[in-house]
């Protein structure tokens, strides 16, 4: 299967257009930010804020009926880096790409909702507008059988595969252990660069 049958080039975000376009998204964000706690003191020194992807484009459609999106740069790179991958025995499988802002803050408004505090939350879920998901350059990548979104993907072979060959495709990880962020340590989650020639 070549890269062409997987990644459809749209060029719009049209389907979060009309979500965020529509009264219904916008009233439910508005009654959230009334109880919405800020960020703590200090907390954009070591989180920089990051812009919200303009252009996305589908990379995948998983089995369960989501659209993965990314920027078109990061696409092509995630596209070459998973035929590379394959073509070494491993399975790169994306777990989560973009995310909007406002889908962030829904999910640290629930969170907070269950009765998380936000020091607590924010050890595993960036302040809506901090997360890298929402740059289109950020994946959240398992493997079949591996159970998602949990340290054990650093002791997988797909991961190994990644810390020897993510970097050539522009790919690093932005939570390693004892990241200046305090953030818990997230093998799973890699941000896109343009990778500058020497
Ligand atoms: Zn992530």
């Amino acid at each position: 299967m070549g890269c062409d049958d997987v990644w459809e080039v749209n060029g719009s975000k049209s389907m979060l257009a009309m979500a965020a376009g529509s009264g219904f998204i916008r009233t439910k964000a508005s009654r959230m930010n009334d109880r919405f706690p800020e960020p703590p003191m200090g907390y954009a020194d070591l989180m920089p804020p990051h812009e919200e992807a303009r252009e996305l484009v589908v990379v995948e459609r998983l089995a369960d009926g989501r659209v993965m999106e990314l920027r078109p740069r990061a696409a092509e790179d995630w596209i070459a880096m998973k035929a590379a991958a394959a073509c070494d025995g491993v399975t790169l499988e994306l777990i989560s790409a973009f995310r909007s802002v406002a889908r962030q803050r829904e999910i640290v408004a629930g969170k907070l909702a269950r009765g998380q505090s936000l020091e607590e939350i924010l050890k595993v879920s960036a302040y809506p507008g901090y997360s890298e998901h929402h740059t289109g350059e950020a994946v959240d990548i398992g493997c079949p059988g591996c159970p998602p979104l949990t340290e054990a993907y650093a002791g997988t072979g797909a991961w190994g595969w990644l810390m020897a060959h993510a970097a050539r495709f522009g790919f690093s990880m932005t939570y390693p252990r004892g990241n200046v962020a305090d953030l818990a340590f997230e093998p799973w989650h890699w941000r896109h660069r343009s990778v500058v020639s020497p």
